[in-house]
């Protein structure tokens, strides 16, 4: 028997209408036995998140100041969800007593996490589920780092007999019983864990798109939905900032060889995207794009190094590294040239020891000249099938040269899976327009 964990992400629940949307998609298949929900989301675009008030309540009352209108605004919003459905269910003792707490002794993961919480409540009274709390499952160390395998034994063990089960997402607790959450949007990752644990078939995203897409759509209007990807590429591209799903709700799936299948909640009838595991045989790879995916991703500083007979000079590279890595500044990426090196670091990660690392860096290797440039955005473009193509890389310079976008620097992974290059913050999405163009809509007019 096939048996399929469902998450639900905030849009999908975000009003009593789509609460009932997404109890026809669970009871249209009884294979769908574990479903995740997300905090209410937006229900309009200048809406407020559930998740948002409520690092808003804990601001409030970290200050030592009234945050009643803004609890209240959360209490009413679960109320009308609560009275439009019509379900026996009162969270009031719920409300009080999280309140109390945040009160008391404000904890911020604890207060974000009653998003999930109380819309698990909800879903789980509606559906008729029993309701499991993820503290009592996802288990974090005391740095806040994810016990897999104590999590994966905690799942296995209460799930037993359970044949139907709501377990809210983006949190968990630590070993001492203190709530923990993940980052935003790790709801993902709940839903990816508990696949495994339970060896689901699959692991069904709902979402409020038809599946993952060549690029944001924020960007490119109405891009194409892709219909299958690898793990690695979507890696890639969530690295990038592709932000349909959280970047540590690969791992799990992916070592336990689950598909995941992103779907759109308001169109459920759509195929929606398949992620599938990298050594999945493709039948029909000719009708395909080029490339899969492009995603793009601002905020990072080029450190520039020239001296004479760089080349020749050994462990020059070496030393450069060092200094960043002395000073705890991860290197995103490093083109070099024979008298030239550039070194692609986060900025915010380079900001507070700035001028350490340019004098260290001028102590250690001697540059004849030397400068940090902010404002870079990478972009990836991402494609299995770029390594059985020529001139990929032709084209999305051809692409740029047209546009009058300067590239800073190009990089292709040795895998061959993807080419990052450096822009201006300022060209990004224009740089990711005209790749779109010119790999898709243009390779479908051909
Ligand atoms: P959920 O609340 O369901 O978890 P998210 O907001 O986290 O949903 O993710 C879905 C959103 O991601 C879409 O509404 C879209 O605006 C955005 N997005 C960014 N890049 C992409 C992409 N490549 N494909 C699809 N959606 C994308
Ligand atoms: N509600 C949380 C957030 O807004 C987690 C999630 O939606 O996955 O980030
Ligand atoms: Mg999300």
């Amino acid at each position: 028997m096939s048996l399929k964990v469902v998450k639900f992400g905030g849009s999908s629940l975000a009003d009593a209408n789509q609460f009932r949307k997404v109890a026809d998609i669970i009871k249209s298949d009884d294979n769908r036995r574990f479903v995740v929900p997300s905090a209410p989301g937006k229900r309009f675009s200048d809406d407020i998140k559930i998740t948002d008030m409520l690092y808003k309540c804990f601001d409030l009352a970290c200050s030592n100041l009234d945050f009643d209108n803004e609890f209240e605004t959360i209490k009413q919003r679960y109320n009308d969800i609560i009275s439009d459905l019509g379900v026996e269910i009162s969270l009031d003792s719920d409300f009080d007593s999280i309140k109390n707490e945040l009160k008391s002794k404000p904890n911020r993961d604890f207060a974000a996490s009653r998003g999930e919480f109380l819309n698990g409540k909800i879903l789980a009274a509606y559906l008729g589920f029993k309701f499991i709390d993820a503290a009592e499952i996802i288990t974090f160390n005391t740095n806040g780092m994810l016990l897999l395998d104590e999590t994966v034994k905690k799942i296995r063990t209460k799930l037993e007999g359970i044949s139907h089960a709501v377990i809210p997402g983006f949190y968990g607790s630590t070993t001492e019983g203190i709530v923990k959450t993940f980052s935003r949007g790790g709801s993902d990752v709940t839903g990816s864990i508990l696949a495994n644990a339970v060896k689901a078939s699959i692991y069904e995203n709902w979402t409020d798109v038809s599946g993952f897409l060549v690029t944001d759509p924020r960007i490119v209007d109405n891009p194409d939905v892709i219909s299958v990807i690898t793990y690695k590429e979507l890696r890639e591209l969530a690295y990038m900032g592709a932000s349909v799903l959280h970047e540590d709700a690969i791992f799990p799936v992916r070592t336990a060889g689950i598909p995941i299948n992103i779907k759109n909640t308001n169109r459920p009838q759509d195929a929606g995207t398949m992620i599938v595991s990298d050594d999945h045989e493709f039948d029909d790879e000719s009708s395909a794009h080029t490339i899969t995916g492009i995603a793009g991703r601002k905020g990072f500083s080029a450190i520039n190094i020239e001296k004479a007979m760089m080349n020749s000079e050994m462990g020059f590279g070496m030393k450069v590294l060092k200094v960043l890595a002395d000073n705890n500044v991860s290197f995103e990426h490093m083109p070099s040239g024979i008298d030239t090196m550039s070194i692609l670091v986060d900025t915010a990660s380079l900001t507070p020891v700035k001028d350490i690392v340019l004098a260290q860096l001028r102590k250690e290797v001697e540059p004849d000249h030397l400068e940090i440039e902010d404002g870079v955005a990478l972009l990836a473009v991402v494609g299995r099938r770029m390594k059985n193509t020529r001139g990929t890389v032709a084209r999305i310079f051809a692409a740029m040269a047209h546009a009058r976008i300067n590239v800073k620097m190009i990089d292709q992974g040795s895998s061959e899976l993807n080419v990052i290059i450096g822009v201006s913050e300022t060209d990004l999405n224009e740089a990711i327009r005209r790749i779109y163009d010119m790999f898709i809509s243009s390779e479908k007019t051909e």
